[in-house]
């Protein structure tokens, strides 16, 4: 088995998880920005953190033999603090340019407040501006389709951004046909708390078709399994999908995305 990681905080894991995630067919992992569990304090923390991103992360998973990539971004919890944001989305462009940076995210909407919508619509300015590509993170609440239903309509409004070249994360059975209807490719997680297991995952592959879907762990410094990805593979395998079916999902998926931007390379 093979498979790409498309979405997972490296910088909260064990190293153990790296030699797992290889061992199991881990050919590359990408890496959003995100909350770190608590508000950064200034945007120099922001500095740092995207350091970490672009040099020293991508350097302790090549020691796995892993590529590592990233996208930037100030993340929907932390955009409440507009100052801070604006001081954020002005510093990206510093490292946008950086080999591993894939494009802007995970941004998006956590309690879909005026604060968070005019921060997520500055972000995709910027990637507009700068032909990034887009990874959006959709609220976990119970408010999941209101957000995302917003995050459709911002970008659908906007006629720079191309829909292809964007991926909307953590659809569930009744956000998963906004993304997809509106052309934009759409990611499952598969998270042990929210019980998005793989069977309902799978599920869902077999409802709305594979084509623009890709499946991810999410792994954070919460609750949250590294091999999600590949254990879930194994419910397709049970269910009896091809292997060349199950190598589309995880692999040739998230490689026909990532490779619009030339900088995805896995050798
Ligand atoms: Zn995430």
């Amino acid at each position: 088995m093979r498979y790409i990681e498309p979405h997972a905080h490296m910088v909260s894991r064990v190293t153990g998880d790296y030699t797992a995630m290889v061992v199991a067919g881990c050919r590359a992992v990408c890496e959003p920005a995100f909350w770190a569990g608590f508000d950064r304090g200034s945007v120099e923390g922001f500095r740092d953190y995207f350091s970490q991103l672009t040099e020293h992360e991508p350097k302790r998973a090549a020691r796995f033999g892993l590529p590592h990539f990233t996208w930037l971004c100030i993340n929907s919890k932390e955009s409440e603090n507009v100052k801070l944001a604006d001081e954020v989305l002005a510093m990206i462009p510093e490292f946008l340019d950086r080999p591993n940076v894939l494009g802007i995210g995970e941004i998006g909407l956590n309690k879909n407040s005026r604060n968070e919508i005019a921060v997520f619509e500055k972000h995709i300015d910027l990637a507009a501006r700068r032909e990034q590509m887009i990874l959006v993170h959709t609220p976990h609440l119970e408010d999941k389709l209101k957000g995302t239903r917003l995050i459709v309509d911002i970008l659908k409004n906007d006629r720079r951004i191309v829909p292809g070249r964007v991926l909307i994360d953590h659809v569930e059975e009744h956000t998963a046909g906004l993304a997809l209807d509106a052309g934009f490719w759409a990611g499952i997680t598969l998270y042990p708390e929210s019980k998005c297991t793989p069977p309902r995952a799978i599920d869902m592959v077999e409802v709305f078709g594979a084509e623009r879907l890709w499946l991810n762990c999410a792994c954070d410094w919460g609750n949250s399994d590294p091999l999600a990805v590949p254990k879930t593979a194994l419910e397709m395998r049970r269910r009896g999908h091809s292997e060349e079916a199950i190598d589309n999902l995880i692999f040739g998926n998230p490689l026909r995305f990532l490779s619009q931007t030339p900088k995805f390379s896995i050798g």
